[in-house]
């Protein structure tokens, strides 16, 4: 996250002890966990009425992983600090940072405390912090998840008063010195996934911070967390960690509510959601007094649709990629265009 006006090394590095609670008090790992087990064999109907039962067993349970995870529950209390006010939300959106603090003691416990304690303020402004605290829901790093915010609760983390604090989870990954990335990236996949499933939220829902422009600001959108993006903007590196996030959904889905990753705003070109080709269908309804077999319909082969669209003031390659549900790379590749810069009046082509 790093945010200028907070002293971060300061307020991480001050000798705290913690105390940890391994409560589940937001009813977080329990009864839903098993709601997507219900049915042990999908039987698929093939065509001519061949039933094969396929297993469908997800390959462990959303608690297994969840205990995977690790995640201790360390909840600022109520009504003080950055909870002072309650401030509901129904989480639709997961969003990840990466603190950007390589003070070798900021892991997620010791987040967890200056969080706890007050510790990291924000100015509050009108416009931009509302409460004068920063907070976000998880911390991990290569050896735990740390949650300090109920996931029903606002967090101050992304853009002000826009959707990602409004309606996103956030997860800040640690950075201290002697932290494996590899391990907490790896944690933090299992942790989305499993809010995915116990939020029902889809994978194209899973975003980088960068993808909530902060109004106001000369650069809207952060390059947050940094080393999960290329130059800045989601690209193979993001996907590779969407990717991750999918793979461990999966292990504890049933694969008939798999979300589709080339859904995502950020999917590759070779992933992308192809141009949508009308089929012409006969109209329905025939006027017939016999009974008779439905009507058939008619696969004509779609001519495919050329679209574009003129660049006009205030567009960016990134807001017009989640526009046309496409992708930044995708919308460079198709309009050969070399950096993220499009001038305004600029016809480009749609994927
Ligand atoms: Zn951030």
């Amino acid at each position: 996250m790093k945010w200028g006006f907070v002293t971060w090394l300061s307020i991480i590095a001050a000798p705290l002890s913690v105390m940890l609670m391994s409560a589940c008090s937001s009813s977080s790992s329990g009864t839903s966990d098993r709601s997507s087990a219900g049915s042990r064999f999908g039987a698929t109907a093939a065509h001519g009425g061949d039933y094969r039962p396929v297993p469908a067993k997800p390959a462990k349970t959303p608690s297994q992983l969840y205990r995977e995870v690790n995640v201790k529950q360390d909840i600022i209390p109520r009504g003080q600090h950055a909870r002072k006010y309650r401030r509901y939300m129904k989480p639709r959106y997961i969003t990840i940072h990466s603190t950007q603090n390589y003070s070798s003691s900021a892991d997620a416990l010791r987040h967890s405390l200056a969080l706890k304690n007050g510790k990291l303020r924000a100015r509050k402004r009108k416009g931009g912090n509302r409460i004068g605290y920063l907070v976000w829901h998880f911390t991990t790093d290569q050896s735990r998840a740390v949650q300090h915010l109920p996931t029903n609760e606002q967090g101050e983390h992304a853009d002000f008063n826009g959707p990602g604090n409004n309606y996103s989870i956030g997860i800040e990954m640690c950075e201290n010195r002697g932290n494996s990335r590899s391990a907490t990236i790896e944690r933090t996949a299992k942790l989305a996934a499993y809010l995915m499933h116990k939020h029902g939220i889809p994978l194209r829902k899973v975003v980088p911070h960068y993808h909530w422009p902060r109004k106001g600001l000369s650069q809207p959108h952060k390059n947050c967390p940094h080393f999960l993006l290329d130059n800045g903007h989601p690209g193979a590196k993001w996907q590779w960690f969407l990717a991750k996030v999918n793979k461990h959904y999966k292990s504890i889905s049933t694969p008939t509510i798999q979300p589709n990753p080339s859904a995502s705003p950020y999917a590759a070109p070779v992933a992308a959601t192809p141009t949508p080709t009308r089929v012409a269908s006969a109209p329905s309804r025939p006027t017939v007094v016999a009974p008779r077999p439905a009507p058939r319909v008619v696969k004509k082969p779609a001519k495919p649709t050329v679209r574009y669209h003129t660049v006009k003031r205030g567009d960016t390659l990134y807001a017009l990629a989640r526009k046309y549900k496409t992708s930044v790379a995708a919308l460079k590749s198709k309009n050969g265009l070399r950096n993220n810069i499009i001038g305004i009046g600029k016809r480009l082509r749609l994927p």
